[in-house]
């Protein structure tokens, strides 16, 4: 290898990869791992630039190596002469946005800029009204995060950028957990509006970024089977959710969630003017719903959004039968020709991973079950087609379940 020298006099450290993963370079594959790479030439730290190079030694493309974690390598351009500066981050991030905007039609609230498919893996940005939420998992972005916030200022109307680089995973990658005011105005708290209803948004203390932007089409999509006189039950409501999109379109809500969960959506149903609507159960989902089997009332629409269950590959049995045993209960509580909107996050189960699932619990449950959409992240989520099913961990179906 060479030395750190090699490096100061200008020696681009080299990852030399295989045929395969070169074509893969080229489809479009932006994380490289350990297994991708033959030998590595030079010393770079986390975050240094290196170029991927083939066989050959030549040029494929210039990523940011991170050479003792994985992914090792994060393809950040395939131009040999590009400049990665705070130009190169601001052009992505104004191109990010623009696209939301213009072609999207997003306004407001939105996700304004999605790893890989914008171009910078490892760089996240939720935006929520006037605040930005940043969330960083490359070293090689770390460095340049203010850069990144000085080209979110300069977008209309953005006055603060927080960063929630507090996620667990970044302690693998070698990078620090920090939250906080990051740039800008010290504001962490925005009432955002999606399709009929208002949430009120803590950035410094919701979950992730401070919302669920993922699904925020699929919250507005369920709304259209609700209406005046239906009883719905929102399963792992979180700050309303579902929920509140129900009660605007005349449901009666019977919110389900932990206790400081239940707390956030009682003050985002009070922002509605929903309280007449709306009640809540606070306790564990899988019991309260068990409970719930033995009692006579059913629903119209039956609203099921868990965590994800299945964080790891070996989780994958567990999280089976836990979606199992939820959706198999949530089937249960619904009238003939009920509606399940059920999801999963986890990025281990598969789209027909959680159908096989779904259609297995039904035959459980005695139910007949057909799906009547197949939703995934919302569209400001967008998602490299090279992964494919991969790429979409959020998996949202609409379900008419009757019985058998
Ligand atoms: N549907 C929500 C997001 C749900 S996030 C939305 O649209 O915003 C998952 C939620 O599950 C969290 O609010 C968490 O508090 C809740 N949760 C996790 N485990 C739970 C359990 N065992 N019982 C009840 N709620 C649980």
């Amino acid at each position: 290898m060479d030395s750190p020298k090699a490096q100061q006099k200008g020696e681009i450290p080299k990852l030399f990869v295989a045929r395969d993963a070169e074509a893969r370079v080229r489809e479009g594959l932006r994380l490289l791992q350990k297994r991708h790479v033959r030998k590595l030439k030079g010393a770079p730290n986390a975050g240094d630039i290196a170029w991927v190079v083939d066989e050959n030694g030549k040029f494929i493309a210039q990523c940011f190596c991170n050479p003792s974690a994985e992914p090792i390598a994060q393809v950040i351009s395939l131009k040999e002469k590009e400049a990665i500066d705070a130009a190169f981050f601001s052009r992505k991030v104004i191109a990010a946005d623009s696209f939301r905007r213009a072609v999207l039609g997003f306004s407001g609230s939105y996700r304004l800029f999605y790893g890989e498919a914008d171009g910078i893996p490892g760089l996240v940005v939720d935006r929520f009204c006037g605040i930005c939420s940043m969330q960083v998992s490359c070293p090689g972005v770390e460095r340049f995060k203010d850069a990144i916030a000085a080209a979110l200022l300069g977008i209309d109307g953005i006055v603060t950028v927080v960063e929630r680089n507090d996620s667990r995973s970044r302690e693998r990658l070698g990078l620090p957990l920090k939250k906080g005011v990051l740039a800008g105005k010290s504001k962490t708290q925005a009432v955002i509006e999606e399709g009929a209803v208002k949430f009120e948004v803590d950035v410094l203390r919701g979950h992730k970024t401070g919302f669920y932007l993922d699904q925020s089409e699929n919250r507005v999509a369920a709304a259209k089977y609700c209406r005046a006189g239906s009883e719905m039950l929102d399963v792992f409501s979180y700050t309303g959710g579902f929920g509140l999109h129900a009660a605007a379109a005349g449901a009666n809500v019977l919110m389900l969630d932990m206790k400081d969960a239940i707390a956030q959506a009682r003050r985002n149903v009070k922002l509605n003017g929903l309280e007449s609507r709306v009640s809540f159960l606070e306790g564990k989902a899988f019991e309260e719903t068990k409970k719930m089997l033995s009692r006579p009332k059913r629903f119209d629409v039956v609203s099921v959004d868990p965590p994800a269950f299945a964080q790891r590959p070996a989780d994958l049995k567990r999280a089976a039968r836990a979606y199992h045993q939820i959706n198999y209960n949530c089937m249960k509580l619904l009238k003939d020709d009920g509606i399940l909107i059920t999801s999963s996050c986890s990025s281990y189960v598969s789209p027909e991973g959680f159908l096989k699932i779904l259609s297995d619990a039904a035959n459980h449950a005695g139910k007949e079950v057909s799906v009547i959409e197949q939703r995934s992240a919302s569209r400001d989520h967008p998602v490299p087609a090279h992964s494919g099913s991969a790429g979409s961990y959020l998996k949202c179906v609409f379900l008419r379940v009757r019985s058998k």
